[in-house]
């Protein structure tokens, strides 16, 4: 089970497909073909809102009640954007309310704005599962967020030792860990070997894990 990822492979995938409702269209037919293991996220990234401007919610409003979209995303959060933090905010608040109402998981994108993250996650009151993906950040920040009952994916990073996707895996509780490749090169049969082997089980079982999360999630 991949929960984020922008190629899809082997396994349940989720793939983003931003804001694009021609493409999810397309790749509709043809996953109808090649078999059911391919779901969609369709969300606003913030790092794309300068290109888009208001006018991608024409687009989402529509594409996020197709069947095959399952979640909501990436959404979130940059602090490198040009983008000031409060419009980001209301924007992410638009996908909330998206989300709450169609009930379907976020998928999050956050980068050096985890306070306010979590600030509009308690705000909007938001009773749908939020999935934090790639993360590799601190600690503290890791505490705080399962404090507050995200889920925590992370991916390629876990193959640098001195990562904190790598140092902190132990600290995901099992029944909160999802797995993704993301936008990088590595396939996800690596990823789930090294989050097995630094956990010591055996990928089946790693497999397990998030297939659980998955089906309970996603109401599978
Ligand atoms: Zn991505």
């Amino acid at each position: 089970m991949n929960i984020h990822t922008h190629h899809v492979g082997e396994g349940i995938n989720i793939l983003d497909v931003g804001e694009g409702k021609a493409w999810v269209e397309k790749e509709k037919r043809r996953e109808l073909v090649e078999g059911q293991n391919v779901f969609y996220s369709v969300g606003v990234h913030p790092m794309k809102l300068n290109e888009l401007g208001e006018s991608v919610f024409v687009g989402i409003e529509d594409t996020v009640r197709i069947k095959k979209v399952i979640a909501i995303g990436e959404c979130g959060l940059d602090r490198r954007s040009p983008i000031c933090m409060k419009t980001q905010e209301e924007i992410l608040e638009v996908q909330v309310r998206l989300a709450e109402e169609l009930c379907k998981p976020l998928i999050i994108h956050c980068v050096k704005a985890y306070s306010e993250l979590i600030a509009v996650r308690k705000r909007t009151k938001s009773s749908v599962p939020w999935i934090v993906h790639g993360y590799n950040n601190n600690e503290r920040i890791l505490r705080q967020l399962l404090d507050c009952e995200f889920y925590i994916s992370v991916g390629a990073a876990l193959s640098d030792s001195r990562s904190n996707a790598f140092q902190l895996l132990r600290m995901i509780p099992a029944e909160r860990l999802f797995l993704e490749n993301d936008d990088k090169e590595v396939e996800i049969s690596v990823i789930y070997e090294t989050a097995s082997a630094i956990l010591g089980v055996d990928v089946e079982t790693m497999k397990e894990i998030t297939g659980n999360n998955y089906n309970k999630v996603f109401r599978k």
